[in-house]
């Protein structure tokens, strides 16, 4: 295996801010480290960053770890998993960060700026009539009208210090200078340092911004790829700038933005909002949102399984080359390619995730199967009678019509509950009371039968249609309606069968009720 490309371990990070569930992009991301990872024989590192304190939200880390273990994703270091570059949460590192915005402080590549809320607002106010609205930041336009460390004294700037005065750290953005970052499947990335704010590196509360910590956790956890969303490249450019500031530049990660998933009418990026809107997932494991409280299902509760999720996740912005579609997770990580990654955001196709499932549910084996049904009626807390044996039959009986794993409830309700209303419409014309006596009749037969089976049923019916006369077929459309309410369902000795003679006999009963007010 090769573990090192240009003699740098392969390690790789996974970095979410705890700020919610993990989404789409965010698991798609995660997954595309992992395969790498495999692949290459590296380490796989999940690192929190959680310097945001403000958008933090409990439980969302243990949330991230609890979709690695349903998507089977190993991971090497994290704050579970221990290992030697930690502690893997950015909130637990602080006196790393302050040695190295100390470091460029010195140097004059980062600033003191202890402007006042206030007076920020009065900075953009008074930059309105000559700048367009968009173009008021804090930069080398504005900067040295303000109150930081370049316009003060170093004693004036010592004193507020001394006295406490809250300030932030800014990166000096050079003044024009074409940044370039290099990426792996978009080719170089430029940025025109003139266009760039002096960003925060360090904040009032003494936490680093995003920007800075990532620039110091990916140079000390050695990290050689950097896969990440689109979303961070408008950023790229200032981490690109501090790994230079830094004095690290020959350590730079290989940097790989991948595409997002938009909304799928392809009207932007991908939202928790478009979850609720659609009634599609989102998320990959059930979410419980921190402001609102909803359950917002997950691709679990919906009913995949994790591998068809994956396999649809790999092949959104990645493929062999090939027209094939489904690839074990080992086959996945045999053939994925950095250079075979798409660079283009493409819609989100729900369709397309359900094909992926149903294509898994009909190639697994019945057993494991039945457990992912049986799995799926415990969470629904569905009370049955079924034997394992009678729900692997169900299973191979109706997995031809289900695409997701809700489906087997779903589409056979009636299996597990009692018709709540008999379309007694759908036998208009084909019923009178002779059918009615006839029915009467096969209760008795029912009544008396000792052996209520599937095949042994079937001879019962159709000894019985003999004794009377008539053909199966005049019997079966209304039985049916009384087993299950209407027109559909799977056979009709097969429904006997399962749900059993007691059963069987009451729903004939109710539905002989039901129909006294047709005839
Ligand atoms: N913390 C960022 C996030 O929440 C990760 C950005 C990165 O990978 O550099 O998505």
């Amino acid at each position: 295996m090769n573990d090192e490309i240009n003699n740098k371990p392969i390690r790789l990070r996974f970095a979410p801010s705890p700020t919610g569930g993990l989404h789409l992009g965010g698991l798609r991301t995660l997954l595309y480290n992992f395969l790498f990872v495999q692949q290459q024989g590296g380490k796989l590192i999940l690192r929190i960053e959680d310097t945001d304190q403000k958008r933090f939200v409990a439980g969302a880390e243990q949330y991230i770890f609890e979709c690695c273990q349903w998507l089977g994703i190993n991971i090497d270091e994290s704050v579970q998993h221990g290992g030697e570059y930690g502690p893997y949460r950015q909130s637990e590192r602080k006196a790393l960060y302050q040695q190295y915005v100390q470091q460029l402080i010195d140097g004059g590549l980062a600033y003191y700026a202890f402007d006042t809320p206030e007076e920020l607002d009065a900075m953009r106010e008074s930059f309105k009539s000559v700048l367009p609205h968009d173009q008021i930041q804090y930069d080398q336009k504005t900067r040295m009208k303000m109150t930081n460390s370049l316009t003060l004294s170093a004693e004036e700037t010592k004193k507020k210090l001394d006295n406490k005065t809250p300030f932030v750290i800014r990166i000096k953005m050079p003044e024009q200078e074409q940044i370039v970052l290099p990426d792996a499947i978009r080719g170089a990335v430029h940025f025109d340092s003139q266009l760039l704010d002096d960003k925060v590196l360090m904040k009032a509360d003494g936490l680093p911004t995003y920007h800075f910590a990532v620039v110091v956790d990916d140079y000390l956890m050695k990290i050689s790829h950097v896969l990440r969303g689109e979303e961070w490249l408008p950023s790229a450019g200032i981490h690109a700038l501090l790994w230079r500031y830094l004095g690290w530049e020959k350590d730079m990660p290989i940097w790989i933005h991948l595409p997002l998933i938009l909304k799928p009418d392809g009207n932007g990026k991908l939202s928790k909002r478009d979850s609720e809107r659609l009634g599609i997932p989102i998320y990959a494991l059930q979410w419980k949102d921190a402001t609102s409280g909803d359950l917002i299902e997950g691709f679990k509760e919906k009913g995949f399984v994790p591998q068809a999720l994956s396999n649809f996740l790999a092949l959104s912005a990645w493929n062999d080359g090939s027209t094939q579609e489904v690839f074990s997770i080992d086959e996945l990580i045999q053939k994925f390619s950095l250079e075979r990654l798409h660079h283009h955001s493409a819609k989100f196709d729900y369709e397309k995730a359900k094909w992926y499932n149903e294509t898994y549910l009909q190639q697994m084996p019945t057993t494991a199967l039945t457990d992912c049904v049986k799995n799926c009626l415990v969470t629904k807390q569905i009370q049955h009678h079924y034997t394992d044996t009678q729900l692997e039959e169900l299973v191979e009986l109706t997995k031809a019509r289900c695409q997701l794993i809700n489906d087997f409830y779903d589409q056979n309700a009636y299996l597990f509950h009692k018709p709540t209303s008999i379309d007694t419409a759908a036998l208009t014309g084909k019923w009178n009371a002779d059918k009615k006596k006839l029915f009467e009749q096969l209760i008795v037969v029912f009544e008396q039968a000792n052996n209520f089976s599937h095949d042994v049923l079937h001879h019962t019916l159709q000894e019985f249609c003999a004794t009377q006369n008539i053909k199966l077929g005049e019997i079966q459309l209304p039985l049916r309606v009384m087993l299950v309410g209407g027109k559909f369902g799977i056979g009709v000795t097969h429904i006997l069968a399962l749900i059993g003679k007691k059963e069987s006999i009451e729903r004939i009963t109710n539905g002989l009720n039901a129909l006294s007010t047709i005839a």
